[in-house]
């Protein structure tokens, strides 16, 4: 880390260099408050600016002191330093300036950008409220109302935008540090601005809190941060900066050491580990400069738009001239539904358009880097497909299959490359959902694997590596899901109780909702499947629901009644008559919803510590980041390994033990109990 001073006239310009992220290090924060001692001491000096090098401004805090106790100089004290200066400062801002980097840009005078710079106060997203005056100083320069904005949703604006809101000066085309001194020159010698700590706060209508906490807590549901970020930006409108300043410190310190931020950075770290394995340290990817589609239904279709959204030119091949056109409109219909809600311009919907041929020609794959597979699944099917692709491609070509439960080896049987096929499963709606599970079979070669995970990286998805089993890990923990929602069915619970007690714990749907949504038949699908293996799937009540043709919202009921053309789930009395007849005979209780979380969300647990044991998965924190971003898992528990070792792990086998007493589970598996006995999965769950 260094931080320079050098000199242009009577500007000094300060340049922060700390790889790779100019991050708020102690020794960064140290020496910022000794280059304000420096430069106001110096007579020479009439302004200063602040920049970085490298590809961004302060882009946060430093992630190796996560966690720990904070150390001096303190971060509100090296931003009230700044702030109190003799020369104006000014921010030179390009790449990001987020959490403490803005903080450290509201203590200066004044805030230049380039027109790509993005500026925020992330925070939120990780359990906490900004720590260093954000809260404080933001609502004094921009206005109560922007300031909840930015604090409460974490997402940081472009410099246009801040420049909008009064957050940014002005915007430097062209060169950065050059633009900066110009703007400096300019200041110097006038009289400062106010300090922003100095200002008041433009008043609010009445009845504005409380329509902002209202829609704050609608969004944050259980997540503790955005609604106390709000009471702090709230307390800094209506008292003065150091009692203002005093609430936020003792809210961030608060926060710190809470269970949500201790979970919200167990992913963040997980989420920063993912896309580089250890295991394929020093393995060179294969390289991706164009891809094609086989099948364009509802997956081809969204892989398709998720690989042009990434720049790739895409062939999209179907097996008819009508099918071709089909496969096309469902991907232009997701382009379109992007620019109705906003997300995308209509230009750039047509420039994505204008990237895909439909065709139904497999020739035009020739000379195309990476093919995905997203065809009927069935393995005759699939087979055919490959067979084609094998005698088309080239040699080092890699070839994908999107199989939900086939075996990607099986599949692969007979091809020519072997090692250059492997197993890419995307989740529904493809162009949005996060998670990739990466799975090779034992003949996928090293760069054909590191090439899936150069995709997820240009798809901006998180990757997984994953063994072959029935479901990967993803699918596999939601059978396990879905037998113990019946499991609760028959001993007492409702289908409504379980969903809105699995609401209340934090999912997007219960299981019964989200089976109406997506089709009883898919599941039934591979039940069928599973019974021809030989296995005995768990399914009574479900199985008489897919007899009675109730296959969810599409056929008009499932495990709720719909009325026509409605989307909202009414209680069945045909379903609960159905559920009387399979119940009967066993014993019956009562279920608080903390139970039926329980019952559902730790026998999870207990699959996944089975699917480490085979190695299907290769870390706990990997199923953490299959079901957050496959399955709406909540964040802020930090999935379900880290749930549940955040629950204890004793107290999570003495559940399933009595769980497993009442016939309503599996006992806890070996590898579970001996992670307990560990005292975590890290030690003992492999
Ligand atoms: P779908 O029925 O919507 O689409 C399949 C498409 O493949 C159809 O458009 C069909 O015309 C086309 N097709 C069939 N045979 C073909 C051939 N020989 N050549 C070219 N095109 C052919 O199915 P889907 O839901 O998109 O599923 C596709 C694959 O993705 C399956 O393997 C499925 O298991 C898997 N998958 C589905 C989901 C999901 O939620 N739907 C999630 C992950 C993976």
């Amino acid at each position: 880390m260094t931080v320079t001073i050098a000199r242009e006239g009577r500007i000094a310009v300060v340049t922060v260099d700390n790889p790779p992220v100019n991050a708020l290090s102690k020794a960064l924060r140290q020496a910022l408050v000794e280059a304000v001692a420096a430069l106001d001491a110096d007579a020479a000096v009439e302004a200063v600016v602040l920049a970085c090098a490298g590809r961004t401004f302060i882009a946060g805090a430093d992630v190796n002191e996560f966690g720990r106790p904070p150390e001096p100089p303190h971060l509100p004290d090296v931003v009230a330093a700044i702030e109190a200066a003799q020369k104006p400062w000014v921010a030179a801002i390009h790449g990001s300036a987020l959490g403490g980097g803005l903080e450290v840009a509201l203590g200066c005078a004044w805030r230049v950008a380039v027109p790509s710079a993005s500026l925020g106060l992330p925070e939120v997203k990780l359990g906490l409220v900004p720590g260093a005056g954000g809260t404080v100083r933001l609502p004094r320069l921009i206005g109560p109302a922007a300031a909840v904005d930015l604090v409460t949703g974490g997402n940081p604006v472009g410099a246009k935008k801040a420049q909008e809101l009064g957050l940014v000066d002005a915007i430097i085309d062209g060169d950065l540090s050059a633009g900066a001194v110009a703007f400096a020159e300019e200041i110097a010698g006038k009289p400062a601005p106010q300090p922003i700590s100095a200002r008041d706060v433009v008043p609010v209508e009445a009845g504005f809190w409380e329509a902002v906490e209202k829609s704050v807590a609608a969004k944050a549901k259980r997540e503790a941060a955005p609604l106390r970020a709000l009471a702090s930006v709230r307390n800094a409108c209506g008292t003065d900066f150091a009692s203002a300043m005093a609430f936020e410190r003792a809210t961030f310190l608060d926060l710190r050491g809470s269970e949500q931020a201790a979970a919200l950075r167990h992913v963040f770290f997980a989420e920063r580990a993912a896309p580089r394995p250890p295991e394929l340290a020093g393995v060179s990817p294969l390289p991706l400069r164009s891809a094609a589609v086989v099948g364009g239904g509802t997956m081809g279709a969204g892989i398709a738009a998720a690989l042009r959204d990434a720049g790739l030119p895409v062939v999209l091949i179907e097996r008819d001239a009508a099918a071709v056109e089909r496969g096309i409109a469902n991907v232009r219909s997701i382009f379109d539904g992007s620019v109705k809600r906003g997300r995308i311009a209509a230009e750039t919907a047509a420039e994505r358009m204008a990237g895909l041929t439909g065709s139904d020609d497999y020739g035009l794959l020739a000379d195309t880097d990476l093919v995905i597979e997203a065809v009927f699944e069935d393995l005759a099917v699939k087979r055919a497909v490959f067979e084609k692709l094998s005698e088309v491609c080239r040699a080092d070509a890699v070839l994908a299959t999107n199989t939900s439960y086939l075996d990607p080896q099986a599949i692969s049987e007979g091809i020519a490359r072997p090692e250059r096929f492997l197993g890419l499963h995307f989740f529904s709606p493809a162009h949005v959902m996060k998670l990739l599970e990466i799975v090779p079979t034992d003949k996928t070669a090293p760069e054909t694997l590191a090439t899936g995970f150069s995709l997820a990286r240009l798809l901006k998805k998180i990757p997984v590596r994953a063994g072959i089993c029935d479901g990967f890990i993803g699918n596999r923990i939601l059978k396990v899901t879905r037998a113990q929602a019946e499991r609760l069915l028959l001993s007492g619970a409702t289908p409504s109780a379980v969903d809105a007690a699995l609401r209340a714990f934090g999912l997007p749907m219960g299981p019964f909702e989200a089976q109406d949504l997506g089709g009883l038949d898919i599941a039934a699908f591979q039940r069928k499947a599973a019974r021809e293996r030989g296995e005995t799937p768990f399914a009574p009540v479900a199985e008489r629901l897919c007899a009675l043709n109730r296959l969810g919202q599409k056929t008009g009921g499932g495990w709720y009644d719909y009325a026509p053309g409605e989307r909202t789930p009414r209680p069945s009395d045909a379903v609960a008559a159905i559920i009387a007849e399979e119940a009967a005979g066993r014993p019956q209780r009562d279920w608080s919803e903390a139970e039926i979380a329980d019952a559902i969300v730790l026998p999870m647990v207990n699959e996944a510590v089975r699917i480490l044991g085979e190695g299907v998965a290769l870390r706990p924190a990997d199923i953490d980041l299959v079901k957050i971003h496959g399955y709406g898992f909540p964040r802020w528990r930090g999935g379900p390994m880290h749930h549940a070792e955040a629950q204890g792990l004793a107290e999570v086998v003495a559940v399933l033990e009595r769980l497993a007493a009442e016939g309503l589970a599996d006992p806890p598996s070996g590898g579970l109990r001996r992670a307990a006995e560990a005292g975590g999965f890290s030690a003992g769950g492999r």
